[in-house]
Parts: structure tokens; sequence; C-alpha cells
């Protein structure tokens, strides 16, 4: 079975994605940077949950370091971006071009992102970010939109039948909203 090595930001985003694969014949690798989530409490709450889901439907998950360092790097100068902007197209890249790295290393020749799961992100932006680091790695990155084909009611449908956790903001410090 083909492997593809499948960057994910949450176990709820994962869920369909992952089924999709799996029924499409590939074996997806799971594998999880994420180092714009913030605080470290939400980063520990948010892979545990990811753990746990791994355990239950049996994939592979591949877990990266927590480096805070490298998102503030490339976030330096575009805190006040509203959300779908610069900012988070550098934060696409800068996950996906991790992830298309890992790939090379594991000899694995296409991965994709459970980002495009979310309505609240531009498709574009994120094929953009993955085409670019596909190229700087030299492997596949596949085109998945997993938001169509009801993907992301699917995926809140899997999320409440596992009782997951469902985080209230995107990731990063910028994106947290004042509670009303
Ligand atoms: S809002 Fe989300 S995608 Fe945008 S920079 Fe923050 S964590 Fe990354």
């Amino acid at each position: 079975m083909q492997k593809v090595l499948l960057h994910a930001c949450c176990a709820v985003c994962c869920a369909y994605p992952v089924r999709l694969l799996r029924d499409e014949g590939y074996e997806p690798i799971v594998y999880f940077y994420n180092p714009n989530i913030y605080p470290k409490e939400e980063y520990e709450i948010r892979l545990s949950e990811l753990i746990e889901y791994s355990k239950k439907e049996k994939f592979e998950l591949i877990i990266e370091n927590y480096t805070p360092i490298d998102f503030e790097e490339i976030s330096k100068g575009l805190e006040s971006e509203p959300e779908k902007g610069t900012r988070c197209e550098k934060c696409y890249f800068l996950r996906l071009n991790k992830t298309a790295k890992k790939a090379k290393e594991l000899n694995i020749q296409n991965f994709t992102t459970t980002l495009s799961v979310s309505p609240h992100k531009i498709y574009q932006k994120i094929l953009k970010a993955g085409e670019f680091a596909a190229q700087n790695h030299n492997v596949k990155y596949f085109a998945y939109d997993f938001k169509k084909r009801d993907g992301f009611k699917i995926t809140q449908q899997i999320a409440r039948e596992n009782n997951m956790y469902k985080q209230t903001y995107c990731g990063c410090k910028y994106s947290i909203r004042p509670k009303i």
C-alpha cells in the first residue's frame, strides 16, 4: 500500500482525511509538527487527543519536537495580520515545508495536510505552500481539499462520536479571541 505523509494540526481535523485516504487505498502516516500552537498546555492537549485517536484508529503517528521558536521567527512583524493573511501563509509553508522534508527523509513520495479541512482557511494558499514545499524537497504534494464532499461536516461528526476536544481558536497566540 502506498504511504502518504499526512501533516495533522489536531485530532478533529485528522479524522476525515485519515478515513478518506484509507478509502482511496493509501496508508496515511500522520505527522504532528505545529510550533505555531500556543500556549504549551494547549499544544499538549491537542497532541494527547491525537495520540489517543491514533491508538483507536491504529495509524502510525510521528511527533516532531515542540519548537515555538520556529513560529516566532516566521511571524515576526506580522503579529497584527488578520487570519488568512500573510502570517498564515508563512505558517502553512513552515509546516508543509517541514512535512515535505520529513517525507523525503522517510522515503515517502507523497504528502498532504489536514489544514484544508477547515473552512476558515484559504485553500489556494495551502495549495501554493504545499506545491512550493514539494518542489523544495523533490516529493509530491497531494492536492486534497478535504472540506469538499462534506469533509468538514463528516470530520465534525467523527469528533462528536469520539468526544474529542475541540479548540476555540486556530492555534497561535494572535488567533486567540477574547472571551465576550
Ligand atoms: S491564525 Fe492559524 S494559520 Fe494563521 S498564523 Fe496563527 S496558527 Fe497559523
